[in-house]
């Protein structure tokens, strides 16, 4: 196990009716709010108006940031780094996905900085100090709830790129599993391919010693299998809905099972070289990638995709060769994507070998990705190309 520090500053309110709590959270950070949000599904759904009635009732003054992108674009972001340097705004509120949390953190992380908040993404500069902000979460997937990671799009050099930083915490985030309940099919498949993703990403690791993190990701892996059909099956069953919550919180919230551990996410990049070109879903992408990473690298260490195989999806390991037990799992895992639905190949997703190249190149633009094997351009496009 390596040497840690773990710190984790925001606070969640989770469970039915929190939404109720809103106003005396937002109070202590001041009375001018930014607030938010997506496309419109807050407003379908009646959230919008039971925030409002929150933020009206410690008499906040709201300005309100709407039509965030699924793949949040930088435009976006400037437009709410307007808003809040015009407003004088003091905390920010995001009421949505990953997408409008991870708006909310640029915006925050921009308004103080003289640059252009692209430098944090484009590794030219690292955030010093942000706005506070919070959370409303309506969609169980990317963890951003509860960690400093916002991950933006700029189109104008169809780049997307991540940047963490302890700065953008949130503050508090609200997780009422009921407002996840409209959530359709396909986007729970994309949560649900999400989270685990972020699981994966920490858990083949070459750093060994480390039996309580490796359990701690089983146990959110075998969580989200058994709760994953269930929502989709049932998309208003609480339980279900709830552990999907808590699992996605758990997968990436900046150490809980990653304390002590080498990780990978070079997965994640490559999904980042995908939707920059194509925009499609960030689970979506995962869903096609993951499966050919591990198939192009279990060998680095087959210990570890044997045990996978055997702890997560009960493959019986009498009379198999580990090279079988491995792949049997990895199949498994394919499986149980397709069987929620989510992608399996480029071709899918409407995507061709075209822009194979420009991605690969991409994806490694700051270097060779991941740790448990690494990968430089050709690995990426050979991936990509088992992939379409
Ligand atoms: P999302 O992009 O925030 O939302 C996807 C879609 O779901 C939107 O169209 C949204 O509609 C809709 N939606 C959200 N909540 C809903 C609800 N309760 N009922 C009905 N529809 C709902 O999805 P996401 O998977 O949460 O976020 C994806 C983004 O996060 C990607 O950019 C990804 O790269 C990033 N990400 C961030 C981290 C991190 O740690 N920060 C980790 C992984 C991925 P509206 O727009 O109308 O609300
Ligand atoms: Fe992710």
């Amino acid at each position: 196990m390596n040497n840690f520090a773990f710190y984790n500053p925001t606070k969640i309110v989770f469970g039915r009716g929190t939404v109720t709590e809103l106003g005396g959270l937002v109070e202590p950070y001041g009375k001018r709010v930014l607030l938010v949000y997506g496309g419109g599904s807050i407003k379908r759904n009646g959230l919008y108006d039971q925030v409002l009635r929150q933020l009206k009732g410690i008499g906040a003054e709201v300005y309100e940031l709407p039509g965030v992108e699924p793949n949040p674009r930088l435009t976006s972001v400037h437009r709410g780094i307007e808003l809040c340097r015009e407003h004088d705004v003091q905390f920010i509120l995001g009421v949505g996905g990953g997408s409008v949390i991870d708006a909310a953190k640029a915006i925050a992380a921009g308004v103080p900085y003289e640059g252009d908040v692209w430098d944090f993404y484009a590794r030219k500069a690292r955030v010093e100090k942000a706005l506070p902000l919070g959370a409303v979460l309506t969609l169980a997937a990317t963890g951003t709830e509860m960690n400093g990671n916002t991950v933006i799009t700029n189109w104008e050099i169809n780049q997307k790129r991540g940047m963490g930083s302890i700065h953008v915490y949130p503050k508090f985030s609200i997780l009422d599993p009921e407002l996840t309940f409209t959530v359709p099919a396909d986007q729970t498949a994309n949560g649900i391919v999400d989270m685990m993703s972020h699981v994966f990403e920490q858990y083949f690791s070459l750093t060994t010693d480390t039996p309580l993190q490796e359990r701690l990701c089983e146990s959110i892996l075998k969580t989200v299998i058994e709760n994953g059909e269930l929502a989709i099956r049932e998309p208003d069953n609480y339980a279900a809905r709830a552990n999907l919550m808590l699992c996605g919180t758990y997968a990436l919230n900046g150490g809980m099972i990653s304390v002590g551990v080498q990780q990978d996410w070079a997965s994640h990049e490559i999904e980042h070289a995908i939707s920059a070109v194509y925009d499609i879903a960030h689970g979506a992408g995962l869903s096609i990638v993951f499966p050919n990473w591990m198939k192009y690298v279990y060998r680095s260490r087959i210990d570890r995709f044997v045990q996978y195989a055997v702890r997560v999806w009960d493959i019986d390991p009498a009379g198999k060769s580990d090279e079988e037990i491995a792949l049997a799992g990895i199949q498994a895992t394919r499986d149980y994507f397709t069987r929620i639905g989510a992608p399996a190949t480029l071709g899918e997703a409407g995507i061709g070998r075209e822009k194979l190249d420009v991605m690969a190149e991409d994806a490694v633009r700051f270097g060779p990705l991941g740790s448990f094997r690494k990968l430089e351009k050709d690995d990426v496009k050979a991936i990509l190309e088992m992939a379409l």
